[in-house]
């Protein structure tokens, strides 16, 4: 049995069967944009392997950093003890975030850094003596992660419709249809408005991702609704997490994407591209007032623990990418990557097959009414030797963000040959949806 059988077999890949499974392809290295197949093709990744590999593959600083850190020690439990590189990270991690949010939480991924800060908003009512408080208020066509109460809180017709009526039931509030360069609309934020004024009293927390809605929705909405979402929250008591963890560090252009609107949480989520996409690792930060009330309850000790909390490798990994993050000029070269997807794909408007095509920062969605065959897809990745990794109606490009003008070109070409594809009937396996 050769290894690719062996996968196909029994090896579970995300959201797959293991009957006919889609088809994988083997890597062997990566480095820069390109990632290493066995045969020795290299293909871009204009998907950044999942939207975190945010200054290429392999980064050689991130690379010494987890090799020094390996040579000293990989691990030690974070429950009484601590370390260099988790005190070293979380500075410069609340230096890099929006003014006072300096409380940090470890994760060991970015679902469980989204539990966390649900878990703190819970707790923080229930230390100011209103246990009642502990539904959170998501927006429909959000994502928040696999675990189930970051299901609970994703879009419920969304991927884990299967998984329906499982979870606690949270509150939705209606896409934000406001588009990101458009007119501000208010009546875009009347149904946000409306879930919070007749559930404010037992509504622990509202968690969006700010002005990206990605994984569910690929939908790019206004900044002002960020602006309304906070006036409310501030109205009714109830907490305003960001979840950071696909639009923050520069995905979008400034370092965080509630930047565009010059709002900040009380709690906000960080992960994927926190090491620069190296090892795994995310993390939830809060205010000092929600710190200070959750540490002043009734237990004072905030309830979780992961084993791998502050991994130390991953750490060195995340200090060495902010230290990237803080010494180039990421949001100069996000903007050369928007406009350069400009140039390119809003010539695919007037397609067909073409409903939409949003660009903001280094995300470019198409929107399709459908996506291509599956052997329209491996064509296009053989022919350009661009990885591309469409789901549900949209074929997207989230390269690394130090791509350079003539990779964009590339990922574009890509884009542009396999949005002209016709449609077909037995669409793509999907990713996220089914
Ligand atoms: C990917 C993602 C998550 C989940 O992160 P994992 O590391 O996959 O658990 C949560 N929220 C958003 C916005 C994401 O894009």
């Amino acid at each position: 049995m050769t290894p690719l059988d062996y996968d196909r077999s029994f090896i579970w890949h995300p959201y797959a069967s293991l009957k006919d499974p889609p088809p994988v392809r083997f890597a062997r290295s990566a480095s820069g944009v390109e990632i290493e197949l066995v045969d020795g093709r290299r293909l871009v990744d204009a998907v950044s392997s999942w939207w975190c590999i945010a200054h290429g593959h392999n980064h050689p600083a991130i690379v010494e950093a987890i090799r020094r850190q390996s040579e000293k020690m990989c691990h030690v439990m974070f429950g009484g003890f601590t370390h260099e590189p988790a005190v070293a990270l979380a500075e410069k991690l609340a230096a890099f975030a929006p003014a006072g949010l300096d409380r940090v939480f470890f994760a060991d991924s970015g679902s469980i850094s989204v539990e966390v800060a649900a878990k703190m908003a819970i707790q923080y009512h229930a230390a100011l003596g209103h246990p009642e408080r502990r539904r959170i208020l998501a927006l429909k066509g959000g994502y928040h992660g696999d675990t189930s109460l970051c299901m609970a809180l994703s879009d419920p017709d969304g991927m884990h419709a299967l998984f329906k009526g499982l979870m606690t039931s949270h509150l939705f509030a209606d896409k934000p249809s406001c588009p990101f360069d458009g007119d501000w609309n208010p009546a875009s934020a009347r149904s946000l408005a409306c879930v919070l004024d007749a559930h404010g009293h037992e509504i622990a927390a509202v968690i969006c991702e700010p002005i990206l809605q990605a994984a569910n929705a690929m939908n790019l909405y206004h900044p002002a609704y960020l602006r309304e979402m906070r006036r409310l929250c501030d109205e009714t008591g109830a907490l305003l997490i960001f979840d950071e963890i696909a639009a923050g560090l520069h995905r979008t252009g400034p370092r965080w994407a509630q930047d565009h609107a010059s709002v900040t949480p009380d709690i906000m989520t960080v992960g994927k591209g926190l090491t620069g996409g190296h090892l795994t690792l995310a993390a939830t930060l809060a205010s000092a007032r929600v710190a200070d009330v959750i540490s002043n309850g009734k237990p004072s000790a905030f309830m979780h623990g992961p084993t791998f909390m502050a991994n130390p490798l991953a750490c060195a990994a995340a200090s060495a990418s902010l230290d990237l993050f803080a010494s180039g000029d990421y949001a100069a070269n996000v903007k050369r990557i928007e406009a350069a997807f400009r140039r390119r794909l809003d010539t695919l408007r007037p397609l067909p097959n073409v409903v939409d095509v949003r660009i903001l920062g280094a995300v470019a969605v198409v929107e399709v009414r459908r996506l291509p065959s599956q052997a329209d897809l491996s064509d296009v990745i053989d022919a350009h030797n661009v990885w591309l990794r469409p789901f549900c109606n949209f074929i997207y490009a989230m390269p690394p963000l130090v791509s350079d003008e003539r990779t964009i070109d590339r990922i574009c070409f890509a884009i542009m040959d396999l949005a002209s594809r016709p449609p077909d009937t037995t669409p793509i396996e999907s990713d996220f949806h089914e």
